[in-house]
Parts: C-alpha cells; structure tokens; sequence
C-alpha cells in the first residue's frame, strides 16, 4: 500500500508542486492550507508523514506539532523559511523528526521523507551509534573508530562527520551542511566545507584506504553504504 502524505502548507504553488511530486513518486498524497485543517487530518490517523510548513494561518506549524505530539508520534519534516532558526531549534525540540528549508530541491525533499518513513520503526538509532561500515560514531562518547581503530577528530570534524552519517545516502549540499554545522549566522570563508571536507577524508579515507565521503560535483558530498543500498 502506497504512503499517505500530509502537505499543510499554505502556498498553494508549493503545496501543488509537491503534491504532484509525490504522486509521482507512487506516495498517496493530501493538501491542507491552514493550521487548523492540517492539525484535523494529521490527528485522524490516516497518513504515515506530514510535511508541515511552520508559517500557516490560523495555527502555526509550531503550534500543529506541539498539540499533534500530546498524543502521536507520526513523523513530521518541517518546511522552514532561510532566516527562521529559532524556529528550526524549537522544532526538533518539540520533536519534529527533521526540516528543510525553503526554497528546497524536491530531491532532498523525496531523500528525506524516504530517511524519515525508514528510519520510523526502529526510532533512529537508539545506542546513540552512526554506522556506515567499518566506520562507527559513537554520539555519547563522541568518539569515532574505524574496525575498531580510534580515529582523533576536532569537535568540527565530529560534527561534520556526524550530519554526513545521520543523512547516510543523502546528497548534502554545501550550503545545508554549512547551516547544520556551522549555523546560520556564520560569516567566513564560504569554501570551509571543502576545508573540513579533507581533513576528515585526510584522517579517515586516506588512513584507511576507503573512499567513504563522495563528491557529487555540483551538488555536495555524500557517505554511502553499498549493504544499505542492497537492502533497500
Ligand atoms: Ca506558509
């Protein structure tokens, strides 16, 4: 049976334009345009996702979220604005399971809900422990290790590592990885994600002889896993 997607968003283009993406994706899909009626829907049980934008008339998606997870846990990926990134921390605060922001490509869009509807049964990774490989993160102890070697890496390099780990088989851009590890209001060398991007592969592929974070040129980087792909 395909997936019910829920789209509460108010501009009615995007909201339109992802629609008839989704379906073409063979996901079923539903439209909302307010706060009110997408908090309706998204309590009915019916969808397995909700893609919900956080400027919406009458509730805010921030309110929808709030009141939608007193009683479930349905996955929900925010559709936030450029400059909105208290409203990014409030989100995943109040448990939304990701966002995007605006404007988005509809391949990171159909990469994330496909993330986020995966990962929904086992609830991400419990241990705390990103894998992809031999490679292993250990969020708790902020350590990385590669078969069971340690690998030393700067809080940057870890944090860098870790966004690459937890979008595994996602294409990050330089731009998303910028505003997830160095935030939004960084100002500074605009190539420091290819910076960072070659130290780790400096201390992780060139050591251990792995091509583990590949360029996709003119896109951004991104860390496979071939078993992964096997089984999907
Ligand atoms: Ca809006």
């Amino acid at each position: 049976m395909p997936e019910r997607i829920l789209i509460v968003e108010d501009e009615e283009k995007i909201a339109r334009f992802v629609e008839l993406e989704l379906l073409h994706e063979g996901y079923e899909a539903e439209k909302a345009g307010n706060g009110r009626d997408g908090l309706e829907l998204a309590e009915s049980g019916r969808f397995d996702l909700v893609l919900l934008d956080i400027m919406l008339p009458d509730l805010s998606g921030l309110e929808v979220l709030r009141r939608l997870r007193k009683s479930s846990q349905l996955p929900v990926i925010l559709l936030t604005a450029r400059d909105a990134v208290a409203d990014k921390v409030s989100g995943l605060d109040m448990g939304a399971d990701d966002y995007i922001t605006k404007p988005f490509s509809i391949e990171e869009l159909l990469a994330r809900i496909r993330v986020t509807l995966r990962r929904r049964p086992q609830g991400g990774d419990p241990d705390g422990v990103l894998r992809a490989g031999e490679l292993t993160l250990d969020k708790k102890r902020h350590s990385v290790s590669y078969g069971g070697t340690a690998v030393a890496l700067t809080a940057r390099e870890f944090s860098l590592l870790q966004e690459l780990l937890e979008n595994k088989g996602i294409v990050m851009s330089r731009n998303s990885l910028l505003e997830r590890v160095w935030g939004y209001d960084y100002v500074g060398e605009t190539n420091i994600v290819e910076v960072y991007i070659r130290y780790l592969r400096s201390k992780i592929d060139d050591v251990f002889g792995i091509p583990l974070i590949q360029t996709i040129r003119g896109v951004g980087y991104v860390i496979k896993e071939d078993s992964d792909h096997d089984r999907e």
